[in-house]
């Protein structure tokens, strides 16, 4: 009327007319009118859906005074910005809801159950031991599970007509308080699911409970999933099946989960994409050259050998590429095989050996010491020794010899004056 940017005085009255009412009406009024309008357009009850959720908008706003008071000055758009842009304020089976408490159209089982918010069911995680073998070739396993799903006799109502009452033990709450005397002026209150109705709320009658799941809405059931251990997989990857768990009314099935446990491999260690062998050559090996054959984990053979007058080191690595593990969906593409080398020393030499090799091998990096030199020195002995075990040992004497001082330092002064200085 205006332009823009006069005040939107001509869109604050469209709530009002939605819900057919003036726009002195009281709250009293507003109830009214959203409880007729919204059973009578109820989607459930054959409503249209565009118009259940205007209902639903305009009842919102209008019930709360300080939004009304908001729309009533500046239209619709100041609550839009105002409820922070969130594509319209809230669902509108919410509203519904709670403002009709428990089932909107009376008389237990016709309930709507679109209205309701799903809970969501708790997923359901398995371990599932796969080798490398396994992760290389890939494999499918199947499993048999037992779950729960929702009865087909009684749909799910634990009853044979369809009917249930509010149970006694907590009021139709599903919870109870229990007190529990922690001393003798304290009282801890805890709340817990209730006990008689497995926290539904409800219970059904002994003589009206449905005959195939005996009122427990749900029966076991034996399920065979077969699940598709991918090539290149990793340890801890997650296969999920999507609404497999266990069934309950008016709940969103979770998921089954498995994940992946690598097996150990006696021979092949992964690290990633790669993967690591060792292997123990002898010095002649080491220093002559070697060939062997190793058989991959498809069962291909591969024929490793050093090239030749190349010497091996102990703790040396040779890398061979595209022979580690096949990468997850891009199976052509593999990492790479490391072999560890070792190499076993002879434990002793007979002179006539260590002559031979000393005519062979590199000449001596020093030379010995003189007989006069020698007689300046000490003589000492070499003894065999586990260097880390040694150490472990000696360290394990050190703490417990602190530990000892402490003890007899007694419990009093040294502590106390450690701990004034923390
Ligand atoms: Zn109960
Ligand atoms: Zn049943």
């Amino acid at each position: 009327m205006f332009g823009r940017s006069a005040p939107k005085k001509s869109n604050s009255t469209r709530y009002y007319e939605v819900l057919g009412v003036p726009q002195s009406a009281s709250a009293e009024d507003l109830k009214k009118a959203y409880r007729k309008a919204a059973i009578k357009n109820h989607p459930d009850k054959g409503g249209d859906p565009e118009k259940f959720k205007e209902l639903s908008q305009a009842y919102e706003v209008l019930s709360d005074p300080e939004k009304r008071d908001i729309y009533d000055q500046y239209g619709e758009d100041a609550l839009k910005e105002g409820m922070g842009g969130g594509g319209g304020g809230h669902d509108p089976f919410d509203i519904f809801q709670s403002f009709f408490g428990g089932s909107p159209f009376g008389g237990g089982g016709g309930g709507s159950s679109r209205g309701r918010r799903q809970r969501r069911g708790e997923d359901v995680v398995h371990a599932l031991k796969a080798s490398l073998d396994d992760l290389y070739n890939g494999t499918s396993k199947k499993l048999s599970l037992s779950r729960n799903v929702v009865c087909t006799k009684c749909k799910g109502k634990g009853s044979k007509s369809g009917a249930s009452m509010t149970c006694s033990g907590c009021q139709g709450s599903g919870m109870k308080v229990s007190i529990r005397q922690l001393g003798p002026s304290m009282i801890q209150q805890m709340q817990h699911p209730c006990n008689e109705c497995k926290g539904t709320g409800e219970s059904i009658n002994d003589r009206d409970r449905c005959s195939q799941c005996k009122g427990e809405k749900v029966v076991p059931e034996k399920k065979v999933l077969e699940v598709f251990v991918e090539k290149g997989m990793q340890n801890g990857q997650k296969i999920t099946f999507t609404g497999e768990a266990d069934q309950a009314p008016d709940t969103l099935t979770g998921d089954v989960i498995f994940v992946i446990q690598q097996k150990e491999h006696p021979k092949f260690k992964r690290k990633g994409d790669d993967l690591f062998l060792e292997h123990t050559l002898s010095l002649t090996e080491a220093l002559c050259g070697f060939q062997y054959i190793v058989t991959h984990l498809d069962g291909r053979l591969l024929h490793i050998k050093s090239e030749a007058g190349e010497i091996i080191k102990p703790n040396q690595f040779k890398s061979i590429s595209d022979e580690g593990m096949p990468i997850h969906q891009r199976p052509f593409m593999k990492g790479n095989l490391y072999i560890h080398f070792n190499v076993e020393f002879p434990d002793s030499l007979s002179l006539d050996q260590c002559k031979a090799l000393e005519g062979i091998l590199p000449p001596r990096t020093s030379t010995a010491p003189s007989d006069m030199e020698v007689e300046d020195c000490e003589e000492v002995n070499l003894h065999d020794v586990n260097i880390d075990e040694e150490m472990r040992r000696k360290q394990e004497a050190r703490a417990q010899e602190a530990y000892n001082e402490d003890e007899e330092d007694g419990h009093g002064g040294g502590q106390r004056v450690q701990c004034a200085q923390q």
